[in-house]
């Protein structure tokens, strides 16, 4: 495993709860999400009514289940978190929707890996608060309608683009979450030196968020790994060269780049000399998946400048020659 991969591994997420923000204050950076949001569930609240339906975008590991999850206790209901590819039937999604509290939130995760049929059954219920169902097969079959609650629908995803736009269409709220500062990482990961009972000056937060491409589940993570070096090799206490030791040990640059990272660069350099290449070609150079490089590899290389998505293919750009001490090429 990468330990820079911004998906969840192994059982990060029961060390994840008690660093979890549970309230928008706490809830770092995104302020342009942020002063929306507490608009928006404030009017809410006082109406009395459930809060539009909700979609959030942005690349893994960005904050979104928390994000939904804040919203749900700042409004003070319930929420029952499913995602896309769990839903198999459309008996499963009815069976959720049929036990939700009026203004409760249904949280989809991987909202973009609904099946055709469970996204059909969404839209009545997301438009009208109205279930259609049909039970029995064949000539026995028939069709019945409930009425549901009304409640919130909160969808995630890494891929607005793979959303069909009905779907799309009726989500009232859409909010786009962005890679982080190196300052907000910085504070996410004092936060959670804090709850972990670790010491950390501001030198070494500063030196693993610079690290954490953008990503506070990858910040989390690397502050684990420079807590233990910490503890075996240090004093316990997390300073800005512990923390690059401990992170030179792992693999992780100072760009917060990995072995795959670099593989991905130098291959577009050196195989393609510099681009365009398709991304078949490059995946097969690679020797990795192609939804792995879109959703995982690239965003963070796109916002850094590394690389440029154009029609004809992936370009490096002059940083990424720069980045491996190579001469940047003329033209
Ligand atoms: P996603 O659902 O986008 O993959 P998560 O919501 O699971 O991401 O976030 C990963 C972890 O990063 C969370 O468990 C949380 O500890 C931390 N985190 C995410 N966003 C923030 C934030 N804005 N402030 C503080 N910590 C955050």
């Amino acid at each position: 495993d990468r330990l820079i991969e911004p998906e969840v591994q192994g059982n990060e997420d029961s060390v994840d709860r008690a660093i979890r923000p549970k309230l928008l204050a706490d809830y770092t950076g995104q302020d342009h999400v942020k002063k929306q949001m507490a608009i928006f569930i404030e009017a809410a609240r006082s109406r009395e009514e459930a809060l539009d339906h909700l979609l959030i975008f942005g690349p893994p590991g960005l904050g979104k289940t928390t994000l939904a999850n804040i919203v749900a206790n700042e409004l003070d209901v319930n929420i029952k978190a499913t995602s896309g590819p769990v839903l198999e039937k459309a008996g499963d999604l009815a069976a959720l929707l049929t036990n939700l509290e009026e203004g409760d939130v249904l949280f989809i995760d991987e909202i973009h890996r609904l099946s055709p049929q469970v996204e059909e059954i969404l839209y009545p219920a997301m438009e009208d608060y109205q279930l259609d169902i049909m039970i029995g097969e064949g000539p026995a079959a028939r069709s019945i309608k409930l009425e549901l609650p009304p409640f919130t629908l909160i969808g995630a995803t890494t891929r607005a683009g793979s959303l069909t736009s009905p779907l799309r269409d009726r989500f009232g709220i859409v909010q786009r979450l962005e890679f982080y500062s190196v300052s907000d990482l910085s504070t996410i990961i004092s936060r959670s030196a804090f709850y972990l009972d670790l010491g950390i000056s501001p030198e070494g937060a500063d030196e693993v968020a610079r690290r954490s491409r953008g990503t506070p589940r990858i910040a989390n993570r690397l502050l684990r790994r420079v807590r233990d070096y910490a503890q075996v090799k240090g004093d316990g206490k997390v300073s800005a060269q512990i923390a690059n030791l401990a992170l030179e040990m792992v693999d992780v640059d100072k760009r917060g780049f990995d072995y795959m990272d670099r593989k991905y660069l130098l291959a577009i350099i050196e195989k393609f000399m510099g681009g365009p290449v398709g991304l078949d070609n490059l995946a097969a150079a690679i020797g990795e998946e192609r939804e792995t490089i879109e959703d995982v590899i690239e965003p963070f290389l796109i916002q850094q400048g590394f690389i440029q998505r154009t029609p004809r293919g992936r370009i490096a750009s002059n940083a990424a020659y720069l980045h491996f001490d190579l001469a940047v090429p003329e033209s």
